[in-house]
């Protein structure tokens, strides 16, 4: 995760991407909204099962480049709060069997 984190950082650096907090929180949220577009494609509106549409994945990978960059700039480790998210999860799930609210 790291090594990812290093790329994307180098990435923007090199191609001058960067961007305040803000236009970067922007962006992550209008990922997000364009994932679940595909999902709605994918679904037809909820009325079949979902297909996995040709921009999916792509989609969810312009998420993932979007929360890395926010991660960058405010200098967490993914891989460091993915592990403890865990850990709050699996505490959770011993406590109460089972996750609740993220
Ligand atoms: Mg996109």
């Amino acid at each position: 995760m790291k090594e990812i984190q290093e790329k994307i950082k180098k990435f923007c650096k090199d191609k001058n991407l960067d961007s305040t907090l803000e236009i970067k929180v922007l962006d992550l949220v209008s990922e997000v909204g364009e994932v679940s577009k595909e999902i709605i494609k994918g679904t037809n509106y909820g009325k079949k099962d979902f297909k996995i549409t040709e921009n999916t994945e792509s989609e969810i990978g312009d998420v993932l480049f979007s929360l890395i960059t926010i991660a960058n700039q405010l200098d967490v480790d993914l891989e460091i709060a993915l592990e403890k998210v865990l850990e709050k999860y699996q505490k959770r799930f011993e406590i109460k069997k089972e996750i609740g609210s993220f």
